[in-house]
């Protein structure tokens, strides 16, 4: 078994030098459906994971925009149609400086998955540009935003791709690229989605990644029989997924000792309430400001400079940054500490060395895959409702996505509990992923 995924991943690493994001993610999935091909007949020799890791398509393209000083900008942009054989592309655009082939790679790869785990028929795509949104002007933003569209429109559309957010697109940005389709295709679809609510947007997707991501360790601290409530939760990130992680922890009772940026950590040893999430909200969304901010109204908290808050002790984790921030060493400081529950809101957040610490400690691990699927589901149900030209208020749509975040804890159970009785979620939303995808394709021939 061993040689056979040696020789697949020697394989792909020939075909993909240089993108060691992706070649990680493909690594992690490998490691799991190789063995699980093998031992079923339907899938043996029709190479279906090789055709997996091959994008349908990859769109390349220049975005020319003007600043506010007046300079031409140049800057790239990205989407990756990664799999379409369960439904549209689907998947979120990401505006970051590090953005690049293998992280975009590795997160369409990762979002056929992850949208397969949904049970909704949304194949994964992923898009983005390396333009950085920090400390640019709106109207910047917005003139980005438009060029950036006005290529990307050709390969989009309701039936065919639907983008979304991630890191640095939020609801701002989507207005001024939904505002640029709609111009040049003169039509009013649901093509984009976490769209404002007057137009075509769906309440509880600004929340649902970081709600998801919250439901999904509830559900796995269910199978110790614990809950949130007094738990200690360490939480990375101050975006849209940890903002709303955050808020979900403390409606359950938990208390959040942390919150981040990429330039260090607050701690806060009282506990994050409503009030102060509130801040962080407005420093964030509104100001766009440092997180560091946040000890100036709150004195008796701390700001750790150029550091991850994993050094602080926890019952719970939820990393919900970036890719690659929590390395090894951090694993094995957290469960010196005592955490028993990991739940990613970021995607791929944990190294594989992480990962192994935290599956050799057998505690409570959830890959982004499973745990943060809750945006993308929502997404799914924007979707929906766009095609009904209808709207579910507020308590259906976090219903659905409560049952959505258990079906894929079930789907988890059923694929990746070992023989011990340990569930290993990695193992379970790999397979649970990769059966449907893998079915539908062989449905559709070689194609
Ligand atoms: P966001 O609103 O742009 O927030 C990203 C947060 O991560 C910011 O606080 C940012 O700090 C921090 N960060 C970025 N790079 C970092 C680094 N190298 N070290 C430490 N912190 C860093 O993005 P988001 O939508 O919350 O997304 C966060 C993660 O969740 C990403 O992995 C994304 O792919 C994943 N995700 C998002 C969704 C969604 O619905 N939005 C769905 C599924 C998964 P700065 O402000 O300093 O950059």
């Amino acid at each position: 078994m061993k040689s056979n995924i040696e020789a697949f991943l020697n394989l792909v690493k020939e075909r993909n030098n240089n993108e060691p994001e992706f070649l990680q993610a493909v690594e992690e999935v490998a490691e799991t459906v190789i063995p699980y091909i093998v031992e079923h007949e339907i899938y043996n020799g029709k190479s279906i994971l090789l055709r997996m890791v091959e994008p349908e398509r990859v769109i390349t393209f220049r975005v020319c925009w003007v600043n506010d000083a007046g300079e031409i900008q140049v800057n790239r942009g990205y989407r990756i149609q990664m799999n379409s054989a369960i439904g549209p592309y689907k998947g979120g655009l990401r505006f970051h400086p590090t953005v690049n082939m293998s992280i975009l790679k590795f997160l369409a790869f990762e979002q056929v998955f992850k949208n397969s785990l949904t049970t909704l028929p949304m194949g994964g795509g992923k898009g983005g540009s390396d333009f950085d949104p920090k400390g640019k002007s709106d109207g910047e933003i917005m003139r980005f935003c438009h060029a950036f569209m006005s290529e990307l429109f050709r390969h989009i559309g309701p039936n065919t791709d639907v983008p979304a957010g991630d890191m640095g697109v939020g609801a701002r940005e989507i207005g001024f690229l939904f505002g640029m389709y709609k111009k040049l295709k003169n039509e009013f679809t649901g093509v984009l989605t976490g769209k404002g609510l007057s137009w075509g947007g769906s309440l509880i997707r600004p929340e649902a990644t970081g709600y998801g991501t919250v439901y999904f360790a509830q559900k796995m601290l269910e199978t110790k029989g614990q809950d949130l409530e007094g738990k200690h939760v360490v939480v990375s990130g101050s975006g849209n997924v940890a903002q709303y992680a955050v808020e979900k922890c403390i409606q359950l009772g938990a208390k959040v000792l942390t919150m981040s940026d990429s330039s260090g950590y607050i701690y806060d040893n009282e506990g994050i309430n409503t009030e102060k999430l509130a801040l962080i909200m407005e420093l964030k969304n509104v100001k766009r400001a440092r997180i560091s901010e946040y000890i100036k109204t709150y004195p008796n908290s701390k700001f750790i400079k150029a550091k991850t808050p994993w050094e602080v002790k926890c019952d719970i984790a939820l990393p919900c940054a970036t890719q690659n921030e929590l390395n090894d060493e951090d694993a094995k400081v957290l469960l010196k500490n005592g955490c028993i529950c990991v739940s990613e809101g970021a995607n791929m957040p944990s190294t594989i060395k992480a990962v192994r610490e935290f599956h050799k400690a057998k505690i409570l691990y959830a890959p982004g895959k499973a745990s943060n699927a809750g945006g993308v589901a929502t997404s799914g149900l924007e979707m929906t409702q766009n095609s009904l030209r209808f709207n579910w208020t507020r308590d259906e749509v976090d219903l659905k996505l409560k049952e959505i975040m258990a079906n894929i804890h079930d789907s988890c159970i059923k694929y990746g509990k070992t023989e011990d009785g340990y569930i290993d979620y990695v193992k379970g939303a790999n397979i649970a992923g990769f059966v449907k995808v893998a079915d539908a394709m062989l449905a559709q021939g070689i194609v």
